[in-house]
């Protein structure tokens, strides 16, 4: 019995590679297999070598993870990519991706890319948002495909495991690919084939990277929380949240009496920005938020 990976669905066909060999086959599920499920890229299998260019699955190892948008599984990580400039940056939608990526369970990225394409004060906007979401917690990356400004970085937190890229079209997704991996995906072409939401025979392929993988195709471009989750759930998913304890554990971080989030908001620890973005998440509004002097710009 031998261990492989299955690095390409285009269609019916299937590629897999077994990593002790270095060496890809043709990947033919067996009868039982066939009928029982359909095998994704990312699926872990069981099979035989069965000539030079066959690889006979008999087993579809469980799964950790199946993502819907690229088709793959047992993805554990996402690098989600922001623009200050060329596409404008939108952090609503960012937090949007953040928190479904969270309630998925991925780990995340934040990268900030063609930053090249800043000055003075610009390059001062980015420094406050990347403040902003690494004081929450999250691991934040510049980079520009022309500079190659932190690339390497990059490339150091995506050794191991498989990745995928979501974000706005335009933001330099596959220029981040081809850049990282040297695999031309003829930029542009892939966000705008999938843009359009086409389920039908879409092509997946997993490039070897280092100990680990890239997806070929992107991620959400746009989500929005509530598709995938409770109201209720949302606020977990706000990591600078989470170390207040507010009197009642079910605190939306509203009006509740105690809410040391929204003690936390007023005392300016909590950044408006982010705070805001949570109350449009579960659509509520609050009208104590008029009176913090720090949220009324903007
Ligand atoms: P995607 O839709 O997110 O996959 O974005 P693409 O990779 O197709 O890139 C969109 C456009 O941005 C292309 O014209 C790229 O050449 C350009 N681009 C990508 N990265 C950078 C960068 O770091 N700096 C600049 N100035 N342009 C970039
Ligand atoms: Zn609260």
């Amino acid at each position: 019995m031998a261990e492989g990976i299955v690095v390409e669905r285009a269609g019916q066909k299937l590629t897999v590679l077994v990593p002790e060999e270095g060496k890809t086959y043709r990947g033919i599920p067996l009868g039982k297999v066939r009928k029982k499920e359909k095998i994704f890229a990312g699926d872990r299998v069981e099979g035989r070598v069965v000539d030079n260019s066959t690889f006979a699955i008999e087993r579809v190892l469980e799964r950790k993870n199946l993502l819907i948008r690229p088709p793959i599984a047992n993805v554990d990580r996402v690098v989600i990519v922001s623009t200050l400039k060329n596409p404008p940056f939108n952090n609503f939608l960012l937090d949007n991706l953040l928190v479904v990526y969270d309630h998925i369970g991925l780990e995340q990225v934040i990268v900030f890319n063609k930053v090249d394409l800043l000055e003075g004060e610009e390059k001062e906007e980015l420094k406050r948002w990347k403040d902003i979401y690494s004081n929450a917690g999250y691991r934040v990356i510049e980079t520009s495909t022309q500079t190659k400004e932190g690339i390497r970085e990059l490339k150091e937190t995506l050794t191991e495991g498989t990745t995928i890229f979501a974000g706005s079209s335009g933001v330099g997704k596959s220029s981040l690919i081809s850049e990282i991996t040297g695999v031309d995906l003829k930029t542009g072409e892939i966000s705008k084939k999938s843009e359009r939401g086409k389920h039908t025979t879409r092509e997946v392929r997993l490039i070897p990277f280092e100990r680990g993988f890239i997806g070929d195709a992107p991620g959400f471009s746009r989500v929005e929380a509530l598709n995938f989750m409770d109201k209720e759930e949302v606020r977990l998913h706000f990591p600078e949240f989470l170390k207040y304890s507010c009197k009642f554990t079910d605190c939306l971080h509203l009006e509740e009496e105690g809410c040391q989030v929204r003690e936390a908001v007023i005392r300016g620890e909590i950044p408006c920005v982010r705070y805001k973005s949570y109350l449009k998440m579960i659509k509520e509004f609050v009208p104590w938020l008029a009176e913090v002097p720090a949220c009324k710009e903007e």
